[in-house]
Parts: structure tokens; C-alpha cells; sequence
């Protein structure tokens, strides 16, 4: 479901809390209003200032998020997850759609953390459970029509035109003719459900 956390005791990193604050771009007031009422980030000289090494809990960030999306719009926060991977740095291993792909649901499991640890191990490799996934998946249906096919699940608090335009973004990294589809016929966040499916080809 939407903007509820799978945990209570998760926290977000400053960094991820202020991509998604550049990405609302001239929206500031609504950013200072929703975010400084859950106490996530401090208010000088009207502006809106975010610790980029603190960690804030996943529960107001969400709620702020919540807050300022049903005041903008699905059309806004689509384009605010496409602006998201544009300064996050990827490990040397991102080389296209597939990896790239994958690297989301890794990405976002370091920029969490549960009792002061990242879930995501880079030294092994393992990953903590908390706060759902990004899903990654080769569909074979490419061979019926020679299109490269990757389905992908979100199972995580995240709204669904966000985690569309994330895809997107970063399918579009490596593939500028990808096109990335919502797949309708299945279950969607924004109608109380717990999953979304994208599809992408190229
Ligand atoms: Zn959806």
C-alpha cells in the first residue's frame, strides 16, 4: 500500500530525502510545510535545509510525501522519480536495462537502515528485510516477439507513478528507446493493493 511502512523502526538517509526535494523543484513551500511538520530537515532563512548524512524516519517521510503528493499530482511525482537516479552514483557492474534494473532494488536498500545498519551489506552482499523490494525479472515472451522484456514488481511503500518514472529513468540510462508501461491488468498501489507491475521493452 502506498505510503505505509512495511516496518516501524526504518530510516531514510538525508541524501535520498533531498534528491526527492530537488526533484519538486519550485514547489518549495509545499516541501517546507509537510516535511518541517514531521520534523525532517530545519528551517533557516525560509529555506528548507536537509542533513545529507542524517537519517530521518521512514514514517514521517512518508507521511510528508503523502501530504505533498494529493496536493501536486500523479503527473508531478512521475517526474520527480525520473529525476531521482540523475545524481546518484551506481557501482561499476550497472552496464545496461538488466543491471540497471537490478541495481535499483540494491540502491534502495543502502539508502535505509534499521538499528543504525544499512540493509544492504556491500562488503557480502546481503540484504535486510523491511521495507520491500523492486522486482526483477527476464521474461521469456521476448522470444515471440524478439523484444527484450523485463518485468518488474514493487512491493514497497512507494506511490506508483513514482516508481514508474524511477524505472523509467533508469531503464533510459542505458536504453534511450526503452518504453516502460504500467501493467494494467495487474493489481496497483494506488488503488489500496499491495503490489504494481512495470513492464519494460525494448
Ligand atoms: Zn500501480
Amino acid at each position: 500500500m502506498q505510503y505505509k511502512v512495511f516496518e516501524p523502526d526504518v530510516e531514510v538517509n538525508g541524501s535520498t530525502v533531498c534528491s526527492v526535494i530537488t526533484g519538486l523543484g519550485y514547489f518549495t513551500n509545499l516541501s517546507r510545510r509537510y516535511f518541517s511538520r514531521v520534523n525532517i530537515g530545519t528551517v533557516v532563512n525560509k529555506e528548507l535545509r536537509i542533513d545529507m548524512d542524517g537519517w530521518y524516519p521512514q514514517h514521517a517521510w512518508l507521511e510528508a510525501f503523502k501530504n505533498i503528493a494529493e496536493q501536486i499530482g500523479d503527473r508531478v511525482i512521475y517526474r520527480i522519480g525520473l529525476t531521482v537516479p540523475e545524481n546518484a552514483q551506481f557501482p561499476p557492474w550497472v552496464v545496461d536495462v538488466d543491471t540497471a534494473i537490478k541495481a535499483i532494488d540494491i540502491a534502495y536498500h543502502l539508502n535505509h537502515r534499521k538499528n543504525g545498519a544499512p540493509l544492504f551489506d556491500v562488503n557480502n552482499g546481503t540484504m535486510i528485510e523491511g521495507i520491500g523490494h523492486y522486482g526483477y525479472e527476464r521474461d521469456p515472451a521476448r522470444d515471440r516477439d524478439g523484444k527484450n522484456r523485463i518485468v518488474s514488481v514493487s512491493h514497497n511503500p512507494y506511490p506508483c507513478a513514482f516508481d514508474l518514472g524511477l524505472i523509467t529513468a533508469m531503464a533510459h540510462k542505458f536504453q534511450s528507446n526503452a518504453v516502460v508501461k504500467h501493467d494494467d491488468t495487474k493489481e496497483c498501489r494506488s488503488r489500496g493493493a499491495e503490489t504494481c507491475t512495470y513492464i519494460i521493452t525494448w
